[in-house]
């Protein structure tokens, strides 16, 4: 009736035409309940005048905003003004608050129906990027070992994505860099744009985070059955429903996050970012001489430097698709 209801209301705009209620007058809402909450579109009204309320103003124009209320003890159903309630009843805003309250409920029955059985295989794609984020972590903590100074140089560099170094200006180049504070003695060259910032990121958390998470939905798994999740969801109380709406919800936001930063950490690694960082860390220019390279297939890792000597890095389980 609910869905009728409004229905009705959207394609003529006149709650007060719907067969099944009343537009008698009331002067008691005491144990009236709230059905549902309307708008009405006032271009559709006769002359745009608002809906006459059977609280307040039966017979003039009153309201856009309305409440479908039943009326247990007339056994009847009315639509009212939003706002209209409060004028005749003391108590009213206590049941607009049980509304707000069953609404939200059936809301979240809602997204637990829908969403609760889907669990297991958010629970899998969380174990993929857990496995990955494990694997990215051993490589980054090997990096932070190995060429602590190197990993360092590379942060700071590629902070702003823009791959730079300054380049004295000498006598015969010619260019004169003029800035408020006078003469400039250097200019910036700017190489490209880089990424992978996550490769030399000074924290890596995402696998304990993930685990976390992990952790936190496996509570709330009843298998991939509805019928089994439906009644899962039937015995839990409102706290347990609440809080496995949200971790669903987060776990999704989370687990996007994740996978944006486990490809940044990978695409360090792609050809052309790798040849980018050589043509930075090579230059004339630069504060630190290095060479990367990718070797067998993707496996290997390697770093040289005239200052720190030569360091390799298994690459074997975070599997570059090179
Ligand atoms: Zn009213």
């Amino acid at each position: 009736m609910i869905a009728s209801f409004k229905d009705h209301v959207r394609k003529t705009g006149q709650p007060e035409t719907y067969s099944l209620i009343t537009t008698k007058q009331a002067f008691d809402l005491d144990n009236a309940e709230i059905l549902a909450e309307f708008q009405v579109d006032r271009k559709k009204r006769e002359d745009l005048r608002a809906v006459p309320c059977p609280i307040c103003s039966p017979t003039s124009p009153k309201y856009l905003a309305g409440y479908l209320v039943w009326f247990p003890q007339e056994r009847v159903i009315r639509a009212i003004g939003r706002e209209c309630g409060k004028r005749i009843n003391e108590k009213w805003d206590r049941e607009q608050y049980a509304f707000k309250k069953r609404q939200q409920q059936e809301a979240r029955e809602e997204y637990l129906e829908a969403n609760l059985h889907l669990l297991p295989n958010l629970l899998l794609d969380y174990s993929a990027e857990l496995a990955r984020a494990d694997a990215q972590e051993t490589v980054w903590l090997a990096m932070r070992r190995e060429n602590p100074a190197i990993a360092q140089y590379l942060r700071s560099g590629m902070r702003s994505g823009y791959l730079s170094v300054s380049e004295r200006l000498n006598s015969r180049s010619g260019i004169a860099m003029t800035t408020s504070a006078g003469a400039s003695k250097f200019r910036e060259v700017r190489i490209g744009f880089c990424v992978g910032q996550s490769f030399v990121a000074s924290k890596n958390e995402l696998a304990k985070k993930l685990k976390q998470q992990l952790e936190m939905l496996s509570l709330f798994d009843f298998g991939n059955e509805p019928n089994r999740c439906f009644l899962a969801i039937c015995d839990m109380t409102t706290a347990e429903m609440e809080k496995a709406e949200r971790a669903i919800k987060r776990s999704k936001v989370v687990l996007d996050q994740a996978r944006s930063r486990l490809d940044d950490f990978e695409s360090f690694f792609s050809s052309q970012n790798i040849d980018l960082i050589n043509q930075w860390a090579g230059h004339p220019s630069s504060e630190l001489n290095f060479q990367l390279e990718i070797a067998n297939n993707g496996n290997r890792f390697k770093v040289r430097s005239h200052e720190f000597g030569y360091t390799e890095i298994d690459l074997t389980t975070i599997s570059l698709t090179q």
